[in-house]
């Protein structure tokens, strides 16, 4: 779990994944015959000589702001990377990532005392928030911060009761811990190339450019999903819990269409769920309306890829305290090694 912790707690939103892209390339280069880069910053490993080529992906990049104004006083205005929704931003401690130097900020607003009536019923929406680095306008240049530069929620990696753990951006370093872990471990049938892809979170481009590139005979995207085990979420909204396996997505995309989403090949979700039932791991099936991953991209590249997905259930996502179960991760950690050393359907 050092690994989770080191991978959750490292900065990198989308188009700034390097810093993860170093530790997965740190983790892996004992373990896989060849690792490459491509110039969107997706990162490859491959490792087996099979005759069917089976592209995993966990997504590098996670949620987060970016510097969008700089005032006279030193104050940021900044836009949102990806799904952050406008109401977990206030009063959290992000950090700014200029050039030269990473500082400190929070994210300020108003304060209650001095809000007119109708606006303490109002949701404050991000842009009338800012971040206060302490910084005066001269000394935020100096350190290289400037419209463009990234900005990440600063929060570590803690473990709550009952094997669970909480920390940001676990959509989706889970994923890449468990590809990582998987890769150590599995003495491939196939050959399989591991995809670290980058902005996910945009747009599923870097799933989107790399697919093209590895042209598989399978796809598989390894990443979060919504639990629907706590008291706001009821069980036939979002039915994967926590703790009962890594959970086999038959179907996603936007909420009353499953527009733009996955539907995953029968063939391919069959063999996986064929393999956890072998192999004795526990595991759940769902149909997640309202979001979707990197298999969405892959399924639809060149002539058209078998694909599927493999979600680890996640409460609160995109809030930057993302809680999940460690046993889950080692359930999902068996199963991909299960798909790397056993015959595939195509
Ligand atoms: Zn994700």
């Amino acid at each position: 779990m050092e690994l989770l912790k080191k991978i959750s707690e490292a900065p990198g939103i989308s188009g700034f994944e390097y810093g993860i892209a170093e530790i997965v390339k740190k983790e892996l280069k004992e373990y896989v015959d060849k690792i490459e880069e491509d110039k969107l910053g997706n990162l490859y490993a491959y490792k087996g000589n099979g005759q069917k080529t089976i592209m995993i992906t966990a997504h590098m990049d996670e949620i987060g702001l970016m510097v969008k104004h700089i005032d006279d006083r030193g104050f940021i205005r900044f836009a949102k990377i990806g799904g952050v929704p406008d109401h977990v931003l206030l009063g959290q401690r992000v950090q700014v990532h200029g050039k030269y130097k990473r500082i400190n900020g929070v994210i300020g607003c108003k304060a209650i005392h001095v809000m007119k009536e109708e606006e303490r019923k109002q949701l404050v929406t991000y842009d009338k928030m800012f971040i206060d680095t302490g910084s005066t306008k001269e000394q935020l240049e100096k350190y290289g911060v400037k419209v463009g530069s990234p900005i990440t929620i600063e929060r570590n990696l803690i473990e709550l009761e009952n094997g669970l753990i909480v920390g940001r951006a676990m959509d989706d370093r889970a994923g890449c811990y468990i590809l990582i872990e998987a890769l150590k471990r599995a003495k491939p049938l196939h050959k399989m190339v591991a995809v670290f892809t980058v902005q996910e979170e945009v747009g599923l481009r870097g799933a989107t450019v790399s697919a093209y590139a590895v042209k598989p005979d399978i796809g598989i995207a390894i990443d979060t999903t919504i639990a629907g085990d706590h008291p706001e979420i009821g069980e036939s909204e979002a039915p994967a819990k926590l703790g009962q396996g890594p959970v086999i997505v038959a179907a996603d995309g936007r909420r009353e269409s499953l527009g733009g989403g996955l539907l995953a090949n029968p063939m391919v979700m069959n063999w996986i769920i064929e393999l956890a039932e072998r192999l004795q791991i526990k595991y759940q099936l769902e149909v997640l309306e309202g979001g979707t991953t990197d298999a969405a991209a892959i399924q639809l590249s060149r002539e058209g890829v078998p694909s599927s997905c493999i979600s680890i259930p996640a409460r609160y996502v995109h809030t930057f305290s993302e809680v999940i179960s460690k046993s889950d991760i080692e359930n999902a950690i068996k199963l991909l090694i299960g798909i790397m050393e056993n015959p595939a359907p195509f």
